[in-house]
């Protein structure tokens, strides 16, 4: 027998199938065309942080990828299972996006796990993937030594957003598509609890509020 969170998700699709397959279909659409997604999405895998549902985008607006804390490793040329790489591979080559957005939030529990390891398990394939935001931890204590955990967190979890958005620099293919088409990087912030949404001014090195109009 389905558990109830399975079968509510079913009821889900038939509302979904409603929306999106009755005429004009907006899958019939997709389905004929292909896939035109101009924007590729960095997030978490955080439950509370649908890029989709944050902005309010339709069937085939963005290409996604979640992974814990929205992390974006640096190009690395040797052999291995690059699921993020690929990804970014793919969106930039292959669909030719003409915007990167990494996506971070506040309460992110892979940044929280920085500052406090015991919330998770040790020596496995989550503080492994966390390494990748050690920079960032590392820039935030020595800017906030004496700050309380919560501030360190919420420092660290826009850091590493910086960290992410230098680390998409590195991949060779992503530099060329700067430089040749214009292809943009952008960071951006989701203060879940303020419901305010904050953007990365690169020009100024610092998070600017985005105001809704
Ligand atoms: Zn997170």
């Amino acid at each position: 027998m389905l558990k109830k969170e399975i079968l509510r998700m079913m009821a889900g699709f038939r509302r979904f199938r409603e929306r999106f397959f009755t005429e004009p279909s907006v899958y019939g659409r997709l389905a004929s065309d292909g896939q035109h997604p101009k924007t590729l999405m960095i997030a978490c895998s955080d439950s509370r942080v649908d890029p989709a549902i944050l902005f309010s985008s339709s069937p085939g607006e963005m290409f996604v990828v979640r992974n814990v804390a929205n992390l974006v490793p640096p190009f690395e040329g040797s052999g291995g299972f690059h699921g993020v790489s690929s990804a970014i591979e793919f969106a930039v080559i292959n669909l030719q996006v003409e915007n990167i957005v990494v996506l971070g939030h506040r309460q992110c529990g892979g940044i929280r796990s920085l500052f406090e390891p015991q919330i998770v398990r040790q020596g496995g394939f989550f503080t492994q993937w966390m390494t990748i935001a050690a920079q960032a931890k590392g820039k935030v204590l020595q800017k906030f030594p004496d700050a309380d955990v919560e501030t360190k967190c919420r420092e660290c979890e826009k850091e590493s957003i910086v960290t992410s958005l230098e680390n998409l620099r590195t991949f060779p293919f992503i530099e060329t598509a700067v430089a040749e088409r214009g292809l943009q990087l952008l960071g951006v912030y989701f203060d879940l609890e303020n419901g305010q949404l904050w953007h990365y001014d690169d020009s100024l090195g610092a998070f600017q509020e985005v105001t809704p109009t």
